[in-house]
């Protein structure tokens, strides 16, 4: 049987892994409860770790042993700048690590946010596998559309920790519109608007015949709902009491209080036009002996709630500008607006859509679930090669590389379809020189200094000469995922670099194989956990299960029918099959049964 593949939607506040079972695809249910898995990771002062439910469960004790929305930081370097940043954002302080990579202090250690990252895979890895009841390896990830190269690289170095396999990773709204398009046979120009947790994208694409054709893509890297939240936070810092206010400011535990309290004030906006909003207990939780502590008691209005976000709408509408100028379309041409992420469930996000697009978006996609489903279908689609979708995906920013004038020369330029191979030729400095250095960019700005560096090609033992002799040739593969990799040659000794991205602060590797040992032991011990939860669960189906046959087999001899004869039929054989299982110990046997059982007991699925 073919090993089975999974979507991962790793997502700053949720997230979220599906696959595709008898041609159709179905999310996969997180071994806490849920469809969801909170992007959350704690450690308990023992060392214990919690994700996802359980660490939401462990925030509300010990809001200092978790972190969370550290999505935002994958792939990042840990300047001044974003460590300034970040502390409008979480309350957890961001450390630098070796290589510039970005960490963050939990339970005493500097844990790299690829680890936080490698832990949530790790976990719906683990859900998978519990549900399948088969090891799995092989995935596809979604990643943002704007995601540059370092955080593409840091998302797969992730993947390598928690063990996963990455056949691809594919952008956020490519997937999301792969969903829509596949089960509703949709063709025309879909536009996706993706607001999650920390990240805004918005996607155009053209379906026909199976292909989705990626016109345009654009995004804001630092916008969604986190920042929907923090304007709701300050608010309500700035109505404590002013002697109390710098330190409630300062304090982890008040800040962790304030942010739970404003997402679930925005969530209940979203049904009501008011909330109102009580937070007790705030003040300096860090000193010794009983803090003094005030507190907050007001209520929020949608209306009010929709001024505080003014500056957030105007920046969404912003992006939606953009994307359609350089898609060279019109509003109008737009056939179908796909929302996804948890934030375009905000009537001010939805009317802005529909102001904006002069249409009602399409409701059938369930926001939270598009991007895992997308995902898991492009990794069948990997797996088995039907030819069922063929995905035309874009360069998310321009590439180039660095000339004289703190320039950039542009190579590939944004919204280029991938896969793509272009070259130019370029002349050293000056005369004289014996090696040359080229530095590479990434955005959308004609300055070095505005751009992003991913690195710099090196070429070395150039034979001195005048420099118009010396002729350079620069090659800029980019990947169908958006993955660049560079070659350099000198065309007059032939000598070749094949260019190591500088710039990619990824894990020094003792480091990265330390960690992926610790996650394969942690692993290891929850899916045999897992095995014997499996089994267990089983069991108390098959007594129910056993009830269920027994009714049938009463309604069968009261009255007999082809129909009857059949339910009964049924039942037993998956009985019997579930009883072999179990004997066996073959649990991939139980999930399944289990899965089937589930769903003929509550007639929905598993
Ligand atoms: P995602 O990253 O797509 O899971 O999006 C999560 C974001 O959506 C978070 O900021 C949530 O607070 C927000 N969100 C989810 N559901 C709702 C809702 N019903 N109303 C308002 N915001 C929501």
């Amino acid at each position: 049987m073919q090993e089975p593949v999974i979507g991962i939607d790793l997502g700053t506040t949720n997230s979220a892994v599906a696959t595709v079972e008898g041609g159709r695809a179905c999310l996969i249910p997180s071994r806490a409860g849920g469809r969801l898995t909170p992007s959350i990771v704690g450690l308990t002062r023992e060392g214990a770790r919690a994700v996802g439910l359980a660490a939401q469960r462990l925030a509300e004790v010990q809001p200092e042993a978790v972190v969370w929305a550290t999505k935002r930081f994958m792939g990042r370097r840990c300047t001044p700048e974003l460590v300034q940043m970040s502390r409008l954002m979480v309350p957890f302080p961001l450390i630098a690590g070796p290589t510039g990579d970005v960490r963050v202090r939990l339970a005493g250690r500097a844990l790299p946010v690829t680890q936080v990252a490698a832990m949530v895979l790790g976990e719906l890895k683990l859900d998978a596998e519990a549900c399948l009841g088969r090891p799995v390896r092989r995935c596809v990830i979604t990643v943002p559309a704007h995601y540059d190269d370092n955080q593409r690289s840091a998302t797969r170095e992730a993947a390598a920790i928690a063990g996963l396999e990455v056949m691809r990773l594919v952008n956020e709204p490519t997937a999301a519109a792969l969903a829509y398009g596949l089960a509703s046979g949709f063709e025309g120009n879909a536009l996706v608007f993706d607001l999650g947790g920390g990240t805004f994208d918005v996607s155009i694409l053209e379906v026909k015949d199976g292909v989705f054709e990626v016109k345009a893509t654009g995004g804001d890297a630092a916008l969604g709902g986190e920042d929907f939240d923090q304007r709701i936070v300050q608010w309500l810092l700035a109505q404590v009491e002013e002697g109390f206010r710098e330190t409630v400011g300062k304090d982890a535990v008040s800040m962790r209080r304030l942010k739970v309290a404003a997402e679930a004030a925005k969530r209940e906006l979203t049904e009501y036009e008011e909330t109102l909003i009580s937070v007790g207990d705030l003040g300096d939780h860090t000193g010794p002996g009983t803090p003094r502590v005030t507190g907050v008691e007001t209520v929020l209005t949608r209306r009010f709630f929709e001024t505080l976000s003014e500056p957030l709408s105007r920046r969404c509408l912003a992006v939606c500008e953009s994307v359609m100028r350089e898609a060279k379309m019109s509003p109008q041409s737009v056939d179908a607006v796909l929302l996804v992420g948890g934030m375009t469930r905000v009537p001010l996000v939805r009317r802005l859509v529909q102001d904006f697009f002069g249409r009602l978006p399409t409701t059938e996609l369930n926001p939270d679930e598009a991007v895992a489903l997308g995902a898991a279908v492009q990794a069948h689609e990997l797996a088995t090669q039907s030819g069922a979708a063929l995905l035309l995906d874009v360069a998310g920013q321009s590439l180039g590389v660095g000339v004289l004038g703190g320039r950039v020369k542009r190579l590939i330029a944004k919204n280029t379809n991938v896969p793509v191979v272009t070259r130019q030729i370029f002349l050293p400095g000056r005369s004289g020189q014996a090696e040359a250095r080229i530095p590479i960019y990434q955005g959308e700005s004609e300055f070095q200094d505005e751009n992003h560096k991913l690195g710099e090609v090196v070429l070395r033992n150039l034979q001195v000469g005048y420099r118009s002799d010396i002729q350079l040739e620069v090659t800029f593969t980019l990947s169908s995922e958006g993955m660049l990799s560079v070659r350099a040659v000198d065309l007059k000794t032939g000598t070749v670099e094949q260019v190591r991205l500088e710039a990619r602060n990824s894990l020094p590797a003792p480091e990265a194989q330390k960690l992926s040992q610790e996650q394969a032991r942690y692993a290891s011990v929850q899916s045999q956990q897992d095995g014997r939860r499996a089994e267990e669960v089983l069991r108390r189906l098959l007594e129910r299960g056993e009830k269920l046959s027994r009714m049938l087999q009463r309604t069968a001899q009261e009255s007999p029918g082809v129909e009857a004869r059949f339910a009964v039929g049924t039942m037993r054989s998956l009985l019997d099959h579930g009883r072999v299982a179990l004997q066996e110990g073959n649990i991939e046997q139980c999930a399944r049964v289990a899965r089937q059982l589930t769903t003929v007991l509550t007639g929905r699925p598993a």
